[in-house]
């Protein structure tokens, strides 16, 4: 079930207590946000005319005929009482993101928002990998979008990470590529919720190094590789003095 946004209007008496106090009167429109966070909206501009931002209690109470409001946070109070009301409902509401495809099990609107795909019917929610983009491919087993995510390489793989997770595809690629900078084991491919890293075999060696969002271009000096990244080049190895130097060179 979608949340829910109250939305009362009427002629109304509107106070505010707290860091100003200050009274109005006129035909205004009260929204109640699910975080009840909330917004007295009159005939002008963008601007509420009062608000109170997720305070920690609002209370509702009327019949048909009128209605009061009151949001307290701290010391500050909004209050809103109308004289004559005109509407008091309750509407459904989702976050608002951009586009991204459709939901197989119920057709409904895919949305990216905050680093997630969410439908906005069944409101099932997919988290993002670092630096991953939506695509415009579906899935052959599912039905969703894919995305695409570089860790070394474009991996192309389904949104759902149950279908088709990151790190066995990281794993099949990278897993023991590289060998470790501090010892002479091989780095293999481990994960942790959310992120994948190489992680040296030799349980004697604690080397960890993280695998970042960008894909690999060259080989550096030290045998490790290369990554270009949206921050620019650098070598796997994030304290290799090699990688420092070559850059330190090509810039003369
Ligand atoms: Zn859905
Ligand atoms: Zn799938
Ligand atoms: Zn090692
Ligand atoms: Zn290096």
């Amino acid at each position: 079930m979608p949340e829910r946004l109250r939305v009362l209007a009427g002629d109304c008496q509107v106070t505010e207590h707290g860091d100003r106090s200050r009274s109005y009167r006129g035909r205004v429109v009260v929204l109640i946000k699910p975080d009840d966070t909330t917004l007295v909206h009159d005939a002008d501009g963008y601007q509420p005319v009062a608000w109170l931002t997720r305070p920690e209690s609002v209370v509702v109470e009327g019949d048909g005929a009128g209605f009061s409001v009151t949001a307290r946070d701290g010391g500050r109070r909004l209050r809103v009482v109308s004289t004559e009301a005109t509407a008091s409902r309750a509407l459904p509401v989702t976050v608002a993101g951009v586009p991204v495809g459709t939901c197989p099990a119920d057709g409904g609107a895919l949305v990216r928002s905050h680093g997630d795909v969410v439908c906005l019917d069944c409101e099932r929610r997919w988290g993002l990998p670092a630096g991953a983009s939506v695509t415009d491919a579906t899935c052959d087993d599912c039905g969703l979008p894919k995305i695409r995510v570089e860790r070394g390489e474009p991996f192309h793989l389904c949104l759902d990470p149950a279908c088709d997770p990151m790190e066995a595809a990281v794993s099949e690629r990278f897993d023991r590529v590289w060998d470790c900078p501090d010892c002479e084991g091989s780095l293999a491919v481990e994960f942790a919720p959310g992120r994948v890293y190489l992680a040296c075999e030799n349980p004697d060696c604690e080397t960890t190094l993280s695998i970042p969002s960008g894909v690999v271009v060259d080989e550096c000096d030290c045998g490790l590789p290369i990554f270009e990244t949206a921050a620019g080049r650098s070598c796997l190895d994030g304290s290799c003095q090699i990688a420092g130097h070559t850059a330190a060179k090509t810039r003369e």
